[in-house]
């Protein structure tokens, strides 16, 4: 397995051997047996570590977000952004052990009839190289946080990512609480053959893949994955903040966000606000990720640029206007130049299927209901915009897109910790993680009944 750097690919970050389904097992098998003792200390005890994981993290942040510009060519104050969440992410699940975990119900006489939660075990945790210290964060923190232990597969492409922060919360949790299994596909299949809990994040055919394994043994599984998001544009909203909104849910980090805009829908004329969009994509910094001002770095890797560009070549052929973009970058690395694509045929992969690069569509609608039709029309459902002043209209949108997360003026892309995050349609699986959701997920209810002889 090697994980190389996207900006300069002779930059080898690391290369190891995939963990093997054996020593899966036997991580899993310790992992269990450690999270026997962690159930039982109490929610002081635990808070006290997971706010020590925070500290430790938070020491280190220069170095991780270094490391993530290098591994997966993320610009370097998005970067450093991530690292800052997954500290808030910790603390913030350190606090949660505080919260009531049960409720007390009418009983006979002085009997008793109770419910609480329990952690379900050893959470296996699949995960993608995008957000390589936030995801794997939000994942782990909450698991950790109501009692269970952590066997975490991360993506190939972010695995150094990965080993760096095990080793930081090596210094304050539990000895073997925690493992990273590094592989491919088979180490995460691995991990589904034992894990108690899934939680997976990734791409949909993967996703499924997981779902039904995890189905199959009987074990919860939550599955969060891509995403083919609209933005509707009104006319009366504000041209240029819009414009610049949407160029970087567009081309921020190049377009490898779950959450990017994949699909502007104008109302109306709409031509001031294509040409502002335009501008506004080609004003923003590409280059190495490295630089403070850099707003686009490369795509993940070779395949990667080939999609976009294929893509763009082939809705061409199908009577799509290139409005910018379209082209690679004369730069070492896989870069590619932000692209709208202006009239492309519903039907065409680009309209249909997430394509994880700096590619965005731009269609027009008469009106808002033909826009929200039109967003609505996909096999996806993660996160949908629209931009208007009306009240009216962004309630009317809010009510009726298809879409776990509704965003009225603001971009399609960030995400807040502390609420529940996830999509409907082909998006996700099971129940929301993050915030208050992230409980239900990692422990299983149980009533008592207490009566008295
Ligand atoms: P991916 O699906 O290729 O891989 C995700 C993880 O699954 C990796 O760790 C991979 O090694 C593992 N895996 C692959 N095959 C497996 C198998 N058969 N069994 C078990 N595990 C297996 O995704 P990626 O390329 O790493 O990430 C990009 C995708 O992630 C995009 O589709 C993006 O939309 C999605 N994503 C979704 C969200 C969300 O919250 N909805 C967030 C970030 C990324």
């Amino acid at each position: 397995m090697i994980s190389s750097s996207p900006q300069n690919p002779a930059d080898i970050v690391l290369s190891r051997a995939d963990t093997t389904p054996d020593q899966v097992r036997t991580a899993a098998d310790r992992a269990g047996l450690a999270q026997r003792g962690w159930a039982r200390s109490g929610p002081a005890e635990r808070a006290r570590i997971l706010s020590a994981a925070a500290e430790v993290v938070a020491a280190a942040s220069d170095e991780l977000t270094a490391l993530t510009v290098r591994e997966v060519g993320k610009p370097r104050a998005e970067a450093a952004a991530e690292v800052s969440r997954g500290v808030s992410i910790l603390r913030y699940f350190a606090q949660q052990v505080y919260d009531p975990i049960g409720a007390s119900h009418e009983a006979p006489g002085t009997a008793l009839s109770y419910t609480t939660r329990r952690p379900r075990g050893v959470a296996g945790l699949i995960t993608p190289w995008n957000f390589p210290i936030a995801i794997p964060l939000w994942k782990a923190a909450p698991a950790l946080a109501f009692g269970n232990a952590v066997l975490l597969k991360p993506a190939e492409a972010a695995t150094a990512c990965a080993l760096r922060l095990q080793e930081l919360l090596a210094e304050v949790l539990p000895p073997q609480l925690l493992w990273v299994v590094p592989g491919g596909a088979q180490t995460g299949q691995a991990v589904l053959d034992c894990a108690d809990v899934v939680s997976f994040t990734g791409s949909t055919a993967v996703g499924r893949q997981v779902v039904l394994a995890a189905a199959g043994r009987g074990v919860e599984v939550q599955a969060e994955m891509g995403g083919q998001n609209a933005c509707i544009v009104l006319p009366d909203a504000d041209t240029e903040a819009c414009a610049s909104m949407v160029a970087q849910a567009i081309a921020g980090y190049a377009g490898q966000k779950c959450t990017a805009t994949k699909r502007v829908i104008v109302v109306g004329d709409g031509q001031d606000f294509r040409d502002a969009l335009v501008a506004a994509m080609e004003t923003l910094v590409l280059g190495d990720p490295a630089e403070a001002t850099v707003a686009v770095g490369p795509v993940i890797d070779e395949g990667a640029r080939r999609r976009v560009l294929d893509a763009a070549e082939s809705a061409a052929a199908a009577g799509a206007r290139i409005l910018t973009g379209g082209a690679a970058v004369d730069h070492d690395g896989w870069f590619t130049l932000p692209t709208l694509v202006e009239g492309v045929p519903a039907s065409h992969e680009l309209q249909r299927d997430e394509l994880f690069g700096p590619i965005c569509t731009l269609s027009g609608a008469p009106d808002l209901t033909a826009a929200i039709e039109q967003a609505n029309s996909v096999r996806q459902g993660l996160v949908a915009g629209i931009y208007t002043r009306d009240l009216g209209a962004a309630l009317d949108a809010a009510a009726t897109l298809d879409a776990g997360m509704i965003k009225v003026n603001a971009p399609t892309t960030g995400v807040d910790f502390h609420l529940p995050f996830g999509g409907v349609k082909e998006s996700s699986f099971g129940r929301r993680e993050q915030g208050k959701a992230a409980i239900d997920f990692f422990t299983t209810p149980r009533t008592v009944t207490l009566a008295t002889l």
